[in-house]
């Protein structure tokens, strides 16, 4: 109830009526409930003034009811016009703001059921919420930063050479599972060459003694949070020319950003720490990337680490450091760690061995 009310407070502050939250990461954040996206619509209709109710399809509400929520329900059934509803409960609106992931359905639809009510976006209010992460938040990142990690700490059972990626990534998926996430986010394995792709997923390529394996993965906790962690490694053999040259470049490159980021400073610097020493290296042209983004109920969210984000961290927020070089066509390196800012720092969430990790062949 608390969340309604300060994203209450802040809806009433940007000069909104009221927020439609559709099933998604802000309706699991502001409520509890991981409602699935139906077609039958699910709406939490949150007034400024007014108590919140949801919106949802009759033979949903065991399953709204059982997820904890604390608000009113008001059901509809099968021939009802659930948009009429809506309508109902907000009564005369001038300004909603609607999910920033609500389907292009529902948006069109509430435009019909209100047509003489502006639409807004409810990002700008919920980023300002979600950005900033209370202790309980931050134990669960943690927890998920744990999981990830102990993932990552089993790598040599899987990882060999002569397995494809797929196989491996297969595998590490089941592990994400086993070691306290609910579901898988993603999983990358980028090895050799494929490494190069930052968003390269898994393919059938047999991975060979000698490849640079970039692991990129996250899933999601029982609690609702997300992991996410990248860590290199090697299959027995000798690496690529250059690769061991550019992988301590970005290994210091990191870690000076690590020591960077904390209160006070902003997204942008933090982004620009690593990437200096990365230029001046001579690999400016292959970090392809910003530096990072926060994690939260979502792993991509504010605050993104990239040049041009002037926004000042604060104590509370969480997000990825992960500067990478990648060489197209020969491989691929990247370091990722979910930190949050503390008071007086930085508290990095993961753990795992950040130098490339040396498997038995
Ligand atoms: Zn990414
Ligand atoms: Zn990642
Ligand atoms: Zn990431």
């Amino acid at each position: 109830m608390e969340r309604l009310q300060r994203a209450r407070e802040h809806a009433a502050q940007a000069g909104i009526d009221a927020l439609l939250v559709t099933p998604g990461a802000d309706l699991r954040y502001l409520t509890g409930y991981a409602a699935k996206p139906l077609e039958r619509l699910t709406c939490l209709v949150l007034p400024t003034e007014g108590d919140p109710v949801l919106v949802a399809p009759a033979l949903e509400v065991a399953a709204a009811e059982a997820s904890g929520i604390s608000c009113d329900i008001a059901a509809w059934n099968e021939t009802d016009d659930p948009f009429a509803l809506v309508r109902s409960l907000l009564g005369d609106v001038r300004r909603v703001a609607l999910d920033d992931e609500m389907w292009a359905s529902r948006v069109l639809a509430l435009r019909d059921a209100l047509p003489t009510t502006e639409q807004v976006l409810a990002g700008p209010v919920l980023t300002e919420l979600r950005m900033r992460k209370d202790a309980a938040e931050v134990a669960a990142l943690r927890d998920a930063g744990a999981a990830i990690d102990r993932v990552h700490r089993r790598m040599g059972e899987w990882l060999r050479p002569e397995r494809t990626e797929r196989e491996v990534g297969h595998d590490i998926a089941l592990a994400l599972v086993e070691e306290g996430h609910e579901s898988v986010d993603f999983v990358i394995v980028g090895s050799g060459p494929n490494g190069a792709s930052p968003h390269h997923e898994v393919s059938d390529r047999v991975i060979e003694a000698g490849d640079p394996v970039v692991v990129d993965i996250g899933g999601t906790t029982p609690a609702g949070y997300c992991s996410d962690s990248t860590r290199n490694y090697l299959v027995g053999g000798v690496p690529p020319e250059g690769y061991t040259e550019a992988y301590d470049v970005l290994l210091t490159a990191q870690e000076a950003q690590r020591a960077h980021a904390g209160p006070g400073v902003t997204a942008e610097s933090v982004d620009r720490v690593g990437r200096q020493i990365i230029a001046d290296a001579g690999y400016g042209d292959l970090f392809i990337h910003r530096t990072g983004h926060g994690i939260g109920v979502q792993t991509h969210e504010e605050p993104y680490i990239v040049e041009g984000n002037q926004r000042v961290l604060e104590p509370g927020m969480a997000f990825s450091i992960e500067p990478g070089i990648y060489r197209p066509g020969a491989w691929g390196a990247r370091i990722e760690d979910i930190a949050v800012v503390t008071d007086d720092g930085l508290e990095v969430l993961n753990s795992t061995e950040r130098r490339l990790v040396a498997l038995p062949a």
